[in-house]
């Protein structure tokens, strides 16, 4: 065995795939440019902890479970002018993930809260949080589920793992007493212990109704609200406006 297969199979011994599969290139690139020891050892070093960080957020992404692919860049402030870019790049800092805060979407249909709550998701993951995306219907179809088998506690400390969870359009449809009584548990989980991305047709002050008024209503709300970035959004409808511009 010559002593670059030798070194590659110590590289993989030790699980360093990425710098086992590239060390050719890695030393030729360190021989062309005449870098000291120190700085190819940090090459090395750099390589595999760069292809390490993609690995993970590509698994993460599939873990995500995003409906579309739906990407900040896309998004045109020149329609939606109830929110501003600054607003949204402020956000990008992840300082409200760190803090534990939600950010909330409110509006009617087609302004854009889907495709913000993704687009924010996507760049929180590629930071490396990790994101769940679900329909308020899917998440709380997943924790009827749970309950039934008498796992919601567990399923509910799994969620809880995720760094922000995306519920999205929670107030469309209605829910029943346990859906809403499962809903507060895992809200309840969340607070001030993760953050959530919301996005709802509903303003606030017609929860109480959604809610039935019941005793998870005003709970629920006043965590999620609780040190939170409320933005409500209005404006056309952005499929509309596709539709009449053909
Ligand atoms: P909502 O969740 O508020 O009902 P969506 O985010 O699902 O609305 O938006 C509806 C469609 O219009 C999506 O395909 C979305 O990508 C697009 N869209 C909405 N607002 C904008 C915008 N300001 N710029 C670009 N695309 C937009
Ligand atoms: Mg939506």
């Amino acid at each position: 065995m010559g002593q670059l297969e030798q070194t590659t199979a110590r590289f993989r011994g030790l699980r360093l795939n990425a710098t086992a599969m590239r060390l050719p290139d890695l030393l030729a690139d360190a021989e062309a440019n005449s870098v000291s020891y120190l700085a190819f050892a940090d090459m090395l070093a750099e390589h595999e902890q760069r292809c390490r960080d993609g690995r993970r957020v590509e698994l993460n992404r599939r873990k995500a479970g995003f409906p579309s692919d739906k990407r900040l860049e896309g998004f045109d402030y020149r329609h939606q002018t109830t929110i501003t870019k600054r607003q949204v790049n402020a956000l990008l800092d992840f300082g409200f993930i760190d803090n534990r805060e939600n950010l909330v979407f409110i509006g009617p249909p087609g302004v854009g809260k889907t495709h913000l709550a993704i687009g924010i998701g996507q760049k929180a993951l590629e930071a490396g949080y990790k994101v769940l995306f679900r329909t308020a219907l899917d998440l709380v179809e997943e924790l009827e589920l749970a309950e039934m088998k008498g796992e919601l506690k567990r399923r509910v400390s799994q969620l809880a793992k995720f760094d922000v969870i995306v519920i999205d359009e929670l107030g469309y449809l209605p829910m029943n007493r346990q859906a809403r009584y499962n809903l507060f548990q895992l809200i309840n989980s969340l607070y001030e212990y993760r953050s959530v991305i919301l996005t709802t047709n509903k303003d606030f002050t017609s929860w109480g109704e959604f809610f039935h008024d019941d005793n998870v209503a005003v709970p629920i709300i006043d965590r999620v609200i609780h040190h939170s970035h409320i933005f409500m959004l209005g404006g056309e409808s952005y499929r509309l406006k596709q539709k009449t511009n053909g």
